[in-house]
């Protein structure tokens, strides 16, 4: 179950140990750059081998880097191109849009004789954008209100406020009214605001006067926007907006790439396609150049990625595609007898994936190497060749192994409810087109619990995009919190404020700031990290616990005040399960209420002090539910979730529906982006997309109760009755 220990025993001594060992091979200088993980707290390991671990966190955000460069898809269709397309544009590189074409000639003098020597090289990099397939555009709404007059403020550029110098140099350059809205400005007016280069003469002073536009394009956008005073930055990232860019129309490549043809299309086409359609016009070519992509490709649409394209910035694949991304990477690796460590990596995936996710984990293994998944699919559970169960509880009542053998029969199954929940009306969505929607037009109904479902790549998210923009409706999302290692539950949801403000009530001469190991209280040693970095001169480096404060974070005299019995320390220390009966107690009760909801939202398990730096997606999802349900200012009363089951056991996910009803049950509308069928058969209401991903995708196949849903013939809907 959640938190009972899977992730320390998988990743922090298995794959960490392994990790070490290999980095120890390497020369000490090497190892210097190197990010040195510590000693795994084990006695004995044996039998380990390499281990490559294939997790969900996000793939470099690179502008340079895509599905097709990442899997080098990509790398083989330019060599593809290079023999086959006509007109030839040149070698591999000249289908890169990674590579600029470059140029040049010199003299050099060899053995006294002097020669003049050429250079080029054609590289397929769009020179208009530099292969980035955008380029930033000025939004003008955000440097004029063109409603006002020059006189009532219309210009909003910083540093130009009404009657200051810079203001003058428009308002009374003589070129425009300053006492007429700028939106009744003539064309040639509104070109002098805003792009005329010339010379004014103000306050009788003659001065060089440029336009907004290209003011902030010459001053502003020719600098690094880090290197921008902070009030110019953020008002650089709202006045410039990337769009395609002219030349290339977004496909990063240079004329002579996008005018090479095999088999009627370009290299650009292909990228811009479905990988789907790309496999089936590779199958159009005959060559053994072929072959090689042709094995990624296949690898892809087996684990239910046909609906992404070459082009698609790895930077924006979810936490799920980009795993997969990494499988496809590994699938076609020769290397055998690795240890391959998957974190849950049927997360998010329609049931239907999840059956060849299952295959190409099979796959991995019959190459001779040792699959390790962390996982709580029963499906996946089922193929396993052993499955090692921790627990029994969360948190420190977990961390046993509890059985080691055959998979345990998991029913899996699910049952209807007897009545759904009458709506109290409805969000209207009408003619959604973003990204594959085809014109969607759906009712959410409020006051009730609704299910979006959909294979992956149907349009689930991008239908949740298209919900207005309101401060009723509150997205809760698996994305990382603010904060690092400094922060904890207790900082984020408030309750230590409470906390600290009771320790320094029942303590003569104690001040709240005393009890936060951020300022006053932290521990001298360590600042308040509860470790000290140790450096092995270019060798190695970790971090090991505080010696002085033993890891608690706090000055030794803070740690002398107690609160019902007990010191700062060691009340960060209690799950909150056990923080629910301190703070009755102590009679805190603020931080009473927060721990109750963590426990509502089922992160009993979590201590108040653990750094948010080591939560999953799943659990930084509840722990911002928990928050919104403490805050009874709230005005969002339409809540969206997105999977909110991932990462949950079966025992977890029976009390996070009884947490949806209490919520639904409280005039609360609950959205959920989910595919778990236990969720599915709770809703009150379906509404599944499909029929299938990407092209093939994008409309509402079906938008009624469970009960209804059994009769429809979709994807989603036949893996439900199975469960029944
Ligand atoms: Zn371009
Ligand atoms: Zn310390």
């Amino acid at each position: 179950m959640s938190g009972s220990g899977k992730t320390s025993l998988v990743f922090d001594t298995v794959a960490a140990e392994s990790q070490r060992l290999i980095n120890e091979t390497y020369p000490g200088f090497v190892q210097g750059f190197m990010q040195a993980p510590p000693r795994p707290d084990v006695d004995r390991l044996e039998g380990l081998t390499a281990a490559i671990v294939v997790g969900q966190e996000p793939m470099a955000a690179s502008a340079r880097s895509t599905f097709g460069t990442a899997t080098d898809i990509t790398g083989h269709l330019r060599v593809l191109f290079s023999r086959l397309a006509e007109p030839r544009a040149g070698g591999p590189a000249a289908y890169s849009f990674n590579v600029p074409s470059a140029s040049g000639q010199g003299a050099i003098e060899v053995n006294g004789v002097k020669e003049v020597r050429r250079f080029e090289r054609t590289g397929g990099m769009c020179p208009r954008c530099e292969g980035r397939g955008e380029v930033g555009d000025v939004d003008k709404r955000q440097l004029v209100d063109e409603t006002l007059t020059l006189n009532d403020g219309a210009i909003m550029y910083p540093g130009m406020r009404v009657g200051s110098w810079m203001w003058r140099a428009y308002a009374e350059s003589g070129l425009y009214p300053a006492d007429v809205p700028v939106k009744e400005f003539t064309e040639e007016q509104k070109r002098d605001l805003y792009e005329t280069e010339t010379k004014v003469k103000v306050g009788g002073i003659n001065m060089s006067y440029m336009g907004l536009v290209t003011r902030l394009k010459t001053n502003v956008l020719s600098k690094l926007v880090e290197s921008l005073q902070k009030h110019m930055r953020a008002f650089v990232e709202r006045a410039v907006v990337f769009v395609d860019c002219p030349e290339c129309h977004g496909t990063r490549l240079a004329q002579h790439a996008r005018e090479s043809y095999l088999n009627g299309v370009s290299i650009a086409d292909v990228c811009d396609m479905e990988l789907a359609d790309v496999s089936a016009w590779l199958r159009t070519i005959n060559s053994p150049l072929a072959v090689a992509p042709l094995r990624g490709l296949e690898a892809a649409l087996d684990l239910g990625l046909g609906y992404l394209t070459l082009a698609r910035p790895t930077g924006t694949l979810s936490g799920g595609e980009a795993q997969r991304t990494r499988m496809v990477q590994h699938i076609g690796s020769a290397l055998t007898d690795v240890t391959y460590v998957f974190d849950e990596p049927t997360a998010g995936l329609h049931p239907h994936d999840v059956t060849r996710m299952n295959e190409l984990l099979l796959q991995l293994r019959d190459k001779g190497n040792t699959v390790l998944v962390v996982e709580h699919n029963p499906a996946t559970m089922a193929i396993a060749d052993c499955v090692v169960e921790l627990g029994p509880g969360a948190g420190v009542a977990g961390g046993e192994i509890l059985s080691v053998g055959a998979a345990p029969s998991v029913s899996g199954k699910v049952a209807l409810k007897e009545e759904v929940r009458e709506p109290t009306g409805a969000l209207e969505i009408r003619g959604a087109s973003h990204n594959n929607l085809k014109g969607v037009d759906v009712d959410i109904p409020l006051g009730v619990l609704t299910v979006i479902s959909g294979v992956a790549g149907s349009g689930k998210s991008s239908l949740m995009e298209c919900l207005p923009d309101d401060d009723r409706i509150l997205v809760v999302d698996q994305s990382s919190l603010s904060g690092s290692r400094r922060s904890n539950p207790a900082t984020y949801t408030g309750a230590m404020d409470a906390l600290r403000k009771a320790f320094a009530k029942a303590n003569d001469g104690a001040t709240p700031g005393m009890f936060s190991f951020n300022s006053e209280g932290a521990c001298p040693a360590c600042s308040g990290t509860g470790v000290v970095t140790v450096e092995f001169g270019a060798m190695d480096s970790a971090d090991v616990p505080c010696e002085v404060c033993e890891g608690r974070r706090f000055a030794a005299d803070v740690l002398g005040y107690e609160l019902a019995g007990k010191n700062i320390a060691e009340v960060l220390a209690l799950p909150a399960v056990e923080a629910v009966e301190f703070c009755r107690e102590a009679k805190v009760t603020a931080a009473k209420r927060v721990c109750e909801q963590l426990v509502a939202v089922g992160l009993g398990y979590l201590t108040l002090g653990q750094p948010l730096s080591t939560l999953s997606g799943g659990e930084r999802q509840r722990l911002k539910l928990a928050v919104r349900l403490c805050d009874r200012k709230a005005t969002a009363d339409i809540i969206v979730l997105d999977e909110p089951t991932v990462g949950l056991h079966q025992k977890d996910i029976d009390t996070l529906l009884r947490l949806f009803d209490t919520l639904v049950d409280d005039h609360l509308t609950l959205i959920c982006v989910e595919h778990h069928r236990a969720v599915l058969a709770h809703a009150d209401h379906i509404i599944d997309l499909g029929p299938g991903a990407g092209s093939a995708g994008g409309e509402v196949v079906a938008a009624c109760s469970p009960r209804e849903f059994l009769d429809k013939d979709t994807l989603t809907a036949r893996y439900l009755a199975q469960a029944l």
